[in-house]
């Protein structure tokens, strides 16, 4: 990414970010952290309210190390993958129990936490402790996808190359590469979408967009599909937790009502909440942990 681009990203972020609570300068690194894993697979405006209310029950780690599993998958609500609630509540404990309660520095330590990966750590890294940090996620991949190779979307894997495109344009400088994180992630999210890129908008056409300068070519055919999430294994955890969350407790009846034309399939769903310590045995039925 040449210089003048880095430089109208930063820009055009300064003039139409959003306003988010967890960019505010008050926020602690817990804050962000929680932030940051809850936006991994869910939207801003879904994550924003769960977010506000999670930080004013459980302003620090301790306090979320000492909650029960079920106030914290109830609280969890409807965010989806509710496994991060649980890998987040270690995480909290892990840090109390090896951090002293304080959200370690680097992104090698964060990444001995439970449930913090490479994405977590670089951005908690960049976000929160304001250090150089190459952050990668979707939006970033896709922008740079486009502006530098001229592909109309990233593989759908994450490849070496890619990280070796990202560092590259990672500005040299402490305060500029957060800002450049901050900056090009959020155009992935708002002018540079997956379907409908506002070109028009983007500080980078000025500057010069290979995928646009190609006459944007279409993207390779990878066999990419979008699961129907009606009559997944995944709709059918989701309404189960739904169940759990609102009565703490499903007879085994009430489990079978979900689907009774599958009853194998609510079978299988509940043991795999159980298999993943979202619920356990009960009597009859399943309850929260
Ligand atoms: S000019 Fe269009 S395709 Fe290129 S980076 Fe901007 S929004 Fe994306």
């Amino acid at each position: 990414m040449p210089e003048d681009g880095i430089d109208a990203v930063i820009a055009w972020f300064a003039a139409s970010g959003r306003d988010l609570p967890w960019r505010h300068e008050d926020t602690t690194a817990w804050a962000i952290l929680v932030s940051e894993v809850m936006l991994q697979q869910t939207p801003v405006a879904r994550v924003l309210p769960r977010w506000q209310e999670w930080m004013a029950r459980w302003p620090a780690p301790a306090d979320l190390a000492d909650a029960t599993t079920a106030e914290v998958l109830r609280q969890w609500d409807r965010l989806g993958y509710p496994r991060r609630a649980l890998r987040l509540q270690e995480c909290a404990r892990a840090i109390v129990r090896e951090h002293g309660g304080r959200v370690p520095h680097g992104e090698e330590a964060l990444r001995t936490l439970p449930g913090i990966g490479e994405y977590t750590a670089a951005a908690v890294t960049a976000f929160a402790h304001h250090d150089r940090a190459v952050v990668v996620d979707t939006n970033i991949r896709r922008v740079l996808a486009r502006s530098v190779s001229g592909r109309a979307l990233p593989d759908r894997s994450y490849s070496a190359a890619e990280r070796a495109l990202a560092t590259r344009s990672l500005p040299r400088d402490r305060g500029r590469s957060v800002a450049w994180n901050q900056s090009v992630m959020e155009l992935g999210a708002l002018v540079c979408t997956a379907r409908a890129p506002r070109c028009e908008q983007c500080p980078l056409r000025e500057v010069g967009c290979a995928w646009v300068a190609a006459g944007r070519p279409a993207p390779q055919e990878d066999g990419r599909r979008t699961q129907a999430f009606e009559g997944t294994d995944r709709q059918m955890r989701g309404r189960i937790m739904a169940l759990l969350r609102t009565h703490g407790a499903a007879s085994q009846a009430q489990l079978l009502a979900e689907d009774a034309e599958d009853p194998a399939r609510v079978t299988r769903c509940a043991r795999s909440l159980v298999a993943d310590g979202l619920a356990v045995r009960a009597e009859d039925g399943l309850r929260l942990p």
